[in-house]
């Protein structure tokens, strides 16, 4: 008999993650955390130096192996070993503190040598897609500088670029302006409010509170490896419920 059923299936969150644990050695970092991100939204995880934010985010692309727990990215187990990590991982741009972009290329080149090689893009298809990205991020006048021409705040913006030009679904980005002089922060966060604004889906760890409280749909409190409490930042940063997180805000605002 055929299928009656004609409500839509709902999209698989982007990213879902459950009872994840992760260990090294005896330090026990994430300790049971169960958490996800819908599609299009921009979720911003808070919490002290060591609480286990990088590592987090690090197991949402399987760079660190947790012991326990599994991580659905679009739906898919990428803690299945059947799972064809390389095919989930190009679904998800990653952005870290230090830009890690190539010294020796310009950052057109620094935006194209993936597409080229991971998504086999021709030489002409990579530089437009490069180029609209490098547009994208506001420097379309540095497309032919190096690495060492830029500031601080423009590399981190080519690698927002280079990590945009993959196509992902997914934006990762680990304290983005944490490495940055206080004046260059700003050109960042602005890049990365545009994105929001176009829909993004965005997981960001920070410590940029009024980037948080402006741009998140929420946010997430980390202390000692859990989820201490996650919620509209109306709530998480303007009237924490408990009290770790209210001694967390006392002493970064
Ligand atoms: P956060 O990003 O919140 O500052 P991290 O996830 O970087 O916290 O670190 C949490 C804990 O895990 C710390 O105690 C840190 O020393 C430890 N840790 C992180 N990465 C590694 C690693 N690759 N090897 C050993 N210990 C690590
Ligand atoms: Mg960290």
């Amino acid at each position: 008999m055929a299928n009656l059923d004609t409500s839509p299936t709902p999209p698989p969150r982007s990213v879902e993650i459950k009872n994840l644990h992760k260990s090294f050695g005896s330090n026990h970092v994430l300790r049971g955390i169960d958490f996800s991100v819908e599609q299009g939204e921009v979720v911003c995880v808070i919490g002290p130096s060591g609480s286990g934010k990088s590592t987090l985010l690090r197991c949402v692309n399987l760079l660190e192996k947790p012991q326990q727990g599994q991580v659905f990215v679009r739906g898919e187990d990428i803690t299945d070993p059947d799972c064809h990590l390389d095919a989930a991982r190009q679904q998800i741009g990653m952005v870290f503190q230090q830009f890690n972009l190539f010294p020796h290329l310009s950052a057109l080149a620094n935006c194209t040598i993936a597409q080229r090689t991971v998504l086999k893009r021709s030489p002409v298809e990579a530089d437009r897609v490069a180029r609209a990205n490098l547009e994208r991020v506001g420097l379309s006048d540095k497309i032919d500088a190096f690495p060492a021409q830029l500031s601080g705040g423009q590399q981190q913006r080519v690698a927002i670029a280079r990590a945009l030009s993959m196509d992902p679904a997914l934006m990762l980005f680990d304290e983005p302006t944490s490495a940055l002089d206080p004046e260059l922060v700003g050109d960042v966060l602005t890049v990365m409010r545009k994105l929001a604004l176009e829909g993004m889906t965005m997981l960001v760890v920070t410590h940029e509170m009024a980037f948080a409280r402006e741009v998140a749909d929420r946010v997430a409190f980390m202390d000692g490896g859990v989820i201490v409490e996650q919620g509209p930042p109306a709530d998480v940063i303007g009237d924490p419920r408990e009290e770790r997180t209210r001694t967390f805000l006392r002493r970064v605002l």
